[in-house]
């Protein structure tokens, strides 16, 4: 059924879903603080399986005290496992970050670079993490799969529940205007976080029903209970 949708998600419908989250959320602003590309990479990367309000609260101490590749290379492991403690899997994210800082110095020069490749050789960096900075520090056309992305992307019809998130990232690519690519992941993920949710989508608020297989499906289920 989804398959079958996906093939019939056209121009004007992807349009429209843009039009309506444009209208929703018609600016954004970064969800993590940072100041330049440096501080947005340890942001990411401490942003794994946590929220985004956790990592903010404990970058400003960390950046404070290491705001460079050079001070947190030299940094003092225990002291930056203590700082970043609240965020959970801090053994491996202090690890992280201090030889992620080793790597910017010794193979870039201690700049972040831009290349997605280039961003997956350092420690801590997977596929989500190159592409938000690249997204959010390069202004690099983009698609970063989180579970927001991911959950909106199947319910609007964009992929199927069987794709893998490179799948879902590539689909994505393919469907959404390159110029809208950077805006339309901010604003999948807040559709993720307020309306679309997991669990409860507040679906009777969202404009979007006509063209959500979600909708489609939990209102057959809810009837057949009636
Ligand atoms: S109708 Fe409901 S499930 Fe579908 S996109 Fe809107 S909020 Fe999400």
């Amino acid at each position: 059924m989804l398959k079958s949708y996906y093939k019939s998600l056209n121009n004007v419908k992807i349009d429209k879903i843009l039009d309506y989250l444009d209208n929703l959320y018609p600016n954004y602003e970064n969800f993590l603080n940072f100041n330049n590309n440096f501080e947005l990479l340890v942001a990411v990367i401490l942003s794994a399986q946590t929220t985004d309000q956790r990592v903010n609260s404990v970058t400003k101490q960390l950046f404070a005290r290491y705001g460079t590749p050079k001070d947190l290379s030299l940094a003092n492991y225990d002291d930056v496992y203590n700082i970043i403690k609240p965020l959970g899997l801090a053994k491996s994210k202090a690890k992280n970050i201090i030889l992620m800082s080793n790597e910017l110095l010794t193979n870039f020069n201690g700049d972040v670079p831009s290349d997605f490749n280039d961003l997956l050789k350092l420690s801590g960096v997977g596929r989500k993490t190159a592409n938000v900075v690249r997204a959010v520090g390069f202004k690099i056309p983009s698609m970063p799969v989180d579970t927001h992305v991911h959950r909106v992307a199947i319910r609007l019809g964009f992929a199927t529940k069987d794709d893998t998130l490179l799948d879902v990232e590539n689909k994505l690519l393919k469907s959404i205007p390159k110029d809208r690519l950077i805006k339309a992941h901010h604003q999948f993920i807040l559709f993720g976080r307020n309306i679309c949710l997991a669990r409860n989508p507040h679906c009777n608020i969202c404009l979007l029903k006509e063209l959500c297989k979600e909708y489609e499906h939990r209102r057959r289920n809810s009837d057949k209970t009636k």
